[in-house]
């Protein structure tokens, strides 16, 4: 028999919605109260969980592409951990699975919408970034909605992020002729440049972006992949060619805003270049999670792809790993390890 546990587990709760960059006390620490699993459910104490910059958004009251986070509940997000207890055919205890209910120690979760995966092949935090949704997020952006060719010039924002770093690292293993990239600190842009092969890179907070752009690609650029907007944007489609392609994935410099940003001033250029601008939703596209799977896992073993992460150690710093994706504390992925 193993001993009763001592203390009971906890889960974050949104206390407050915030107005403008959220702060601690929009968040409470609370015990949570774990039912018994009735039939198809299992119970599995998280691991690692995901902090990811959609939850911003979540934490506001607009209706979004995620529905709100409610006041006073435990707020969800991915997360890997191990099945403790089964009432699910095909799960067993020692099982490892991913599923939606992180933000907390332990969740009771429908197995129907949980996956196993195979911690012996990869990292279990793995299956929140490179091997799950930011790396598809990142190969669906490039294939489907930029429409990438060989020989493409490709600049992306966000590059030492969870999703910009695995859309360079594609971007050159399906065949750019050019990657370039933009991050927030000169180790960031070292990190691009040295560690992932990126061509080229610079910091947004050191020089305009579009004098960098006409620098690095004084030809003009292919494909934008925009998870920044604001001026990045701008100076992309600054220097668009003809026929280039920007997949908007998303604009995490407005995200704490109060007021609505202002658009390109430029948009006109699309006319000229013939260019496109286009928004998605990695939601949309699991269509292709198995061939990104396959691909993902020879791109990892040949080297083309790197499993960098920026890990915060201890359920009761998960608000200041949140906060710190806000802040770019992150370099790859960042997780929280329980
Ligand atoms: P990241 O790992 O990229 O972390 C966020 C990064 O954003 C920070 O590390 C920081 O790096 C950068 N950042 C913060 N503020 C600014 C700013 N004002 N200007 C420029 N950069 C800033 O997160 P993800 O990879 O998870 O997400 C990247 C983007 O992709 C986000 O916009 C997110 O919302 C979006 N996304 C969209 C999906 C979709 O389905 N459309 C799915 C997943 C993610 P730095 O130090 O460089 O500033």
């Amino acid at each position: 028999d193993s001993p009763a546990p001592t203390t009971a587990p906890r889960e974050w709760r949104l206390a407050s919605r915030p107005t403008g960059w959220p702060t601690p006390e929009n968040f409470e620490l609370a015990e949570s109260d774990v039912p018994e699993l009735a039939e198809g459910q299992i119970r599995v104490r998280n691991e690692v969980l995901s902090v990811d910059p959609y939850m911003r958004g979540r934490m506001s009251a607009a209706k979004s592409y995620a529905a709100p986070y409610a006041v006073g509940e435990a707020m969800t997000g991915g997360a890997v951990g191990i099945v403790e207890e089964s009432r699910a055919e095909g799960f067993k205890p020692g099982d490892h699975v991913l599923h939606a209910l992180g933000w907390r120690e332990v969740a009771v979760v429908e197995a129907k919408h949980a996956r196993k995966v195979d911690v012996d092949a990869a990292p279990a935090s793995a299956y929140l970034g490179v091997l799950g949704m930011t790396g598809l997020t990142a190969y669906a952006g490039l294939k489907r909605i930029a429409d990438l060719k060989e020989g493409d010039v490709v600049f992306v924002s966000g590059a030492a992020g969870a999703v910009g770093g695995a859309v360079g690292q594609i971007a050159k293993a399906l065949g750019a002729s050019k990657v370039i990239g933009s991050a927030g600190s000169p180790e960031k842009v070292r990190h691009l440049t040295e560690d992932l092969g990126f061509d080229a890179a610079f910091s947004y907070r050191e020089r305009k972006v579009s004098e960098a752009l006409r620098e690095l690609a004084p030809d003009g650029i292919d494909v934008y992949f925009d998870n920044v907007g604001g001026d990045h944007l701008e100076a992309a489609i600054g220097s668009l060619r003809l026929n280039g392609r920007i997949a908007v994935c998303g604009m995490i410099s407005v995200y704490n805003d109060t007021e609505p940003a202002p658009g390109p001033r430029n948009l006109a250029r699309l006319i000229q270049t013939r260019g496109r601008i286009q928004g998605f939703l990695v939601g949309d596209h699991y269509d292709l999670a198995g061939e990104y799977a396959e691909r993902a896992a020879q791109w990892l073993a040949d080297g083309s792809l790197s499993l960098r992460e920026t890990t915060v150690d201890g359920f009761e710093n998960a608000v200041d790993a949140f906060l710190g994706v806000l802040r770019g504390d992150n370099t790859g992925k960042m997780v929280v390890r329980l």
